[in-house]
């Protein structure tokens, strides 16, 4: 499986992706705007000086020269004026003086195209000394000539602009930062609320899949997509119950009804055997094959009950070492002497569970354990505390032991190692799944360890007698 970023993460980087881009949009927009109003106000400013300017000036020949007659030009003190003759020169310029030409680039500019193309323009200049400065450099033509007799520049400094565009800047800058911790913090913040009833689904089906009940249900609390994965989900759960119901019951049934007509069968070979009118290999092998359906059956009907939480039984505190002594005894007589089956139990061990549940469950790993050791080996049956409130009893010896590939395999139903060694023992392969089961319902656990050629162990947790907790 790829791994992923969850989803949550993902909304949260995708809300605060996306929230960075209209912020940054936004901040430029608001700069742009601003810094566009402003230098059209300067610009605003400069021409309406310029068109007072050029309003009292007159221009003509004198001498020969083309000469330039200006207004006072200090009068105009916001902005800082430069009179240039055709040619370049400069022929006059206000008190309010920046020591350098103020933009030669733009009358360069103008002075290049023919004069009856030259209209006013808006430069800014920038001098490596000073600040940026604005220029609006204007031809002069006499009115009644038509003639162009100079250019007028007049200009005005940035410093404020650019001091005000700056401090925009910094108040943008530091706005959007805060605004992007802000948005972080909020975008985790919605896209685990947003997650959470999704999480709320994802426990629910944790939970019924943890304690195996179909009967619990996604509380749905609204209609949104959410809700109504949560109503598929509880239908899907609606339509699985009753499958598996229906399956459980089948089997229950079937188990059940078997029974009788089994018994009748053995009822009637032991009759044939009896009057000794048949062949007693083949009744033999009928009573052999009944005996096999009959444990089937009823293994079966066992299991069927414990998958519907109603296997029978009757707990009651349960002194370990009687019990395990009682199924070391069973034991020897399985080995007949072929294996030693040996039991220790440390201290007074009390376990609360049915009895005969338990000694089921014990005999089986024992009978296991006797059937796939050789002749000489040893079967041990240990009884221990453990620190959990927890009965240890375990299972040992010293046999074939289960290749690594089929141990996660087989507490399950109808699973058998070796198919055709297990046959030729008659099991079924359900055993241990039984074992697994009433273990279970004891709210226990087992488990298995074994190494091939050295042995198997069979581990079993029960939960220990307490007394003032039953
Ligand atoms: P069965 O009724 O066929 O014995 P079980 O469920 O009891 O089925 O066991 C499942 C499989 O586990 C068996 O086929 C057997 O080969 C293997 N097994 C169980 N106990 C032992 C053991 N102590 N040593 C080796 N193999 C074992």
């Amino acid at each position: 499986m790829v791994e992923r970023m969850s989803i949550r993460t993902q909304l949260a980087i995708w809300y605060s992706v996306v929230f960075a881009l209209a912020l940054m949009l936004f901040g430029v927009g608001v700069y742009g705007i601003v810094s566009f109003t402003l230098i059209q106000q300067v610009d605003a400013t400069l021409a309406e000086s310029a068109a007072a300017i050029a309003s009292r000036s007159a221009g003509g020949f004198q001498g020969g020269e083309r000469v330039i007659r200006l207004p006072e030009l200090d009068l105009f003190r916001a902005v800082v004026v430069e009179a240039i003759s055709v040619d370049g020169q400069i022929l006059a310029s206000s008190i309010v003086n920046l020591n350098h030409h103020l933009d030669p680039a733009a009358v360069e500019l103008m002075r290049q195209k023919p004069v009856a193309e030259q209209q006013p323009m808006f430069t800014t200049a920038n001098h490596p000394k000073a600040p940026p400065i604005r220029v609006y450099t204007y031809p002069l033509v006499g009115q009644k000539s038509g003639q162009l007799f100079g250019y007028l520049q007049v200009a005005t400094s940035l410093e404020q602009v650019h001091r005000a565009m700056n401090g925009l800047l910094a108040t943008l800058v530091s706005a959007g930062i805060v605004g992007l911790i802000l948005s972080s913090v909020a975008g985790a913040a919605l896209a685990q609320r947003a997650m959470r009833p999704v999480e709320r689904i994802t426990d629910a089906a944790m939970e019924i899949y943890h304690t195996q009940d179909l009967g619990r249900r996604v509380d749905v609390r609204t209609n949104d997509e959410v809700g109504r994965l949560g109503l598929a989900f509880n239908e899907m759960l609606d339509r699985l119950g009753n499958l598996f119901r229906s399956q459980q019951r089948f089997v229950a049934d079937v188990s059940h009804e078997m029974r009788t007509p089994l018994t009748v069968i053995r009822g009637n070979v032991d009759l044939l055997r009896a009057m000794g009118c048949a062949d007693k290999e083949s009744l033999d092998a009928i009573a052999g094959e009944t005996d096999r359906m009959t444990r089937l059956v009823s293994d079966l009907l066992l299991l069927s009950q414990a998958d519907a939480g109603m296997l029978p039984m009757h707990c009651e505190p349960i002194n370990v070492a009687p019990l395990v002594a009682d199924v070391a005894r069973s034991g020897a007589i399985m080995a007949d002497g072929r294996v030693s089956v040996e039991s220790s139990v440390a201290g007074e061990l009390i376990v609360h569970g049915d009895a005969d549940r338990i000694k089921q469950v014990l005999l089986n790993l024992v009978e296991n354990a006797v059937k796939h050791t050789p002749t000489g080996g040893i079967v041990r049956i240990v009884g221990a505390n453990t620190d959990a409130g927890m009965v240890l009893l375990s299972v040992s010896d010293t046999g074939v032991g289960i290749p690594p590939e089929d141990l996660p395999h087989v507490f399950e139903r109808f699973y058998r190692v070796d198919k055709s060694r297990s046959r030729a023992y008659g099991g079924a392969g359900l055993g241990l799944a039984i074992a697994k089961s009433i273990i279970e319902a004891h709210g226990g656990d087992i488990e298995v360890q074994s190494v091939v050629g050295v042995g198997t162990t069979f581990n079993v947790w029960l939960p220990a007698y307490q007394p003032n907790l039953v």
